[in-house]
């Protein structure tokens, strides 16, 4: 089982399709404040966290928000898919600016498991060619050279079953 060591102050990035776990762990292990949701931003700049025309207004309130709270050294947790990485990139450079750990977690459930997942959804109205599109950008993303660790993350965590997800425990560094 993954023990997380988190550091006083660190930027944790989960990366994951819909439906892979994200703000449920992100939940299960860290203070609400502590986490800083795309769908929350999403809902703050348009009343509906599933409005994709808000989206860069959403991650241009994820990133401000990110780099206000790593100046105060406070450890924050991104709760968005961040599986192209581009999306990554952005959260790297924050990261980046501010001196601070940048650290993946990857929740990288198998597909027929996502597919159920989404099925039994009610808040999440797109179809499950949604879950296959994200999860090809998140495969294509990894084969890239190097690997997260190649794009500058410097903890990489692989987590590829609920029940590995659900073993995760946190050890916070002080
Ligand atoms: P999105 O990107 O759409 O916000 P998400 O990655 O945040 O998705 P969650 O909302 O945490 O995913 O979980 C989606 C659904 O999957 C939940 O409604 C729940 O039914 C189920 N689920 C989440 N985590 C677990 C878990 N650890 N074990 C079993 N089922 C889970
Ligand atoms: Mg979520």
């Amino acid at each position: 089982p993954t023990v997380l060591t988190v550091p006083e102050v660190a930027l944790i990035i989960l990366i994951g399709v819909t439906g892979s776990g994200k703000s449920s762990f992100a939940r299960r292990l860290f203070r609400p404040t502590e986490i800083v949701s795309s769908d929350a931003c999403r809902a703050m700049v348009a009343d509906d966290e599933n409005d994709q025309d808000a989206t860069a207004a959403a991650f241009e309130l994820v990133n401000t928000i990110v780099g206000l709270r790593l100046a105060a050294g406070r450890l924050t947790v991104v709760d968005a898919t961040s599986v192209q990485p581009a999306a990554r990139a952005s959260l790297l450079a924050v990261a980046k600016a501010h001196d601070v750990l940048p650290i993946a977690v990857v929740l990288d459930l198998p597909m027929d498991d996502l597919l159920t997942r989404h099925a039994a959804r009610t808040d999440r109205p797109f179809g499950a060619d949604v879950v296959r599109r994200q999860h090809d950008q998140l495969r294509r993303g990894m084969k890239q050279r190097g690997g997260l660790s190649g794009e500058g993350f410097r903890g990489v965590h692989f987590l590829r079953s609920a029940a590995a997800v659900d073993a995760v425990t946190t050890v916070r560094r002080e």
